[in-house]
């Protein structure tokens, strides 16, 4: 780098789990932030940490944009989960960030903080390293194993309240173990989170069944409208704001279809587009072939390689032709 140009405002370096585990014993109050349209790795990694921050005499909230999602409701200390703040927190409480690779995934609502005072602590590529400490594996299959190395260090026990949580993340991030972030030692941890009392039957059906009717209702008509191009290489399609309405659905209704669509032989990548909400949010997901991350990256989105996402500022039609140029400018 020449003396002109500027140094990046991002540091690619971690803060050692010495430092983190340090602040989080200095500090007497926490936040816990998760991302918008919460999902059960940074609602169960905020939870899990918050837990055992708890149970060390700490005070802990929960700042979350978004409702608590159906299917998360189950999670211990969900009800502690909202957007409202405690008027009398203190100013120097640690904002704790889990599960993003920018603090603006945390929403318009989160207010102005001082970098000092917060904590990023995520595994997805990209991370923007915006905490005053940031702790981000990328190899890790979800957070909550990243704050399971973080609880390991702190010394603290794993009840089974913080093993419910904390497998719930796995479970999340490995759509149940079937995606290739699956490996043995992931397996190791899931087994010690049953062993240490985590409820799996609980979370396999709060999460991966027990779906509405409507819920089935909303894939069915997303799927019948699903395009295959690309010489088969890509699947995609829509849900709208007619759709659901037609269907009695809601967007969290819509979180499989993605994985439908994926799994079509053939398919390199299949998108979701999302148009409802006043936004159009699209969901990626690829076989391993073309980085998504890469692709979302280029409309302003982020996430994994082979699961990404990013919001599109414009109209439908213009986000089906961008994310489609995106995609095979990463190869598709
Ligand atoms: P989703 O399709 O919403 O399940 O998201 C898949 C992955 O992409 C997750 O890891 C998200 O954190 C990430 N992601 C989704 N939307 C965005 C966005 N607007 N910006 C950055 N990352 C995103
Ligand atoms: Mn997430
Ligand atoms: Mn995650």
């Amino acid at each position: 780098m020449t003396p002109t140009e500027a140094a990046p405002e991002r540091s690619a370096a971690n803060s050692s789990l010495d430092d983190v585990v340090a602040e989080l014993r200095a500090r007497e109050a926490f936040v816990f932030v998760s991302h918008v349209k919460p999902d059960g790795d940074t609602l169960g990694a905020g939870l899990a940490l918050g837990l055992a921050l708890r149970a060390m005499g700490k005070r802990v909230n929960y700042f979350q944009q978004d409702p608590v999602p159906r299917n998360l409701r189950f999670l211990p200390d969900a009800e502690r989960v909202a957007r409202a703040l405690p008027a009398d927190l203190p100013a120097d409480a640690l904002w704790v960030f889990c599960d993003m690779s920018d603090s603006s995934r945390a929403g318009e609502f989160l207010p102005a903080l001082e970098r000092r005072n917060m904590l990023d602590i995520d595994h997805h590529l990209a991370n923007s390293r915006f905490g005053g400490l940031n702790y981000i594996l990328e190899d890790e299959c979800s957070t909550g194993t990243v704050v399971l190395r973080i609880l390991r260090a702190l010394g603290a026990r794993v009840t089974p309240e913080i093993a419910t949580c904390l497998l719930t993340t796995i479970m999340t991030d490995t759509g149940a173990f079937m995606h290739s972030n699956t490996n043995a030692q992931v397996l190791r941890l899931a087994a010690e989170m049953i062993d240490a009392g985590a409820d799996k039957e609980l979370i396999t059906t709060e999460i991966f069944s027990n779906k509405r009717f409507a819920a089935i209702k909303i894939v069915g008509a997303s799927l019948e409208r699903a395009k295959l191009e690309d010489g088969g290489r890509y699947c995609w399609s829509l849900v709208d704001d007619a759709m659901l309405a037609a269907a009695g659905a809601d967007g969290e209704d819509t979180e499989e279809i993605v994985q439908h669509l994926r799994a079509v032989e053939g398919v390199d990548v299949a998108a979701l587009f999302k148009a409802y909400d006043g936004e159009v949010r699209v969901s990626l997901r690829s076989n391993g072939r073309v980085n998504v991350q890469s692709a979302a990256g280029r409309l302003g989105g982020g996430g994994h390689f082979r699961a990404s996402g990013l919001t599109y500022r414009g109209p439908l039609a213009e986000a089906i032709e961008a994310v489609h140029a995106a995609l095979l400018a990463e190869g598709l």
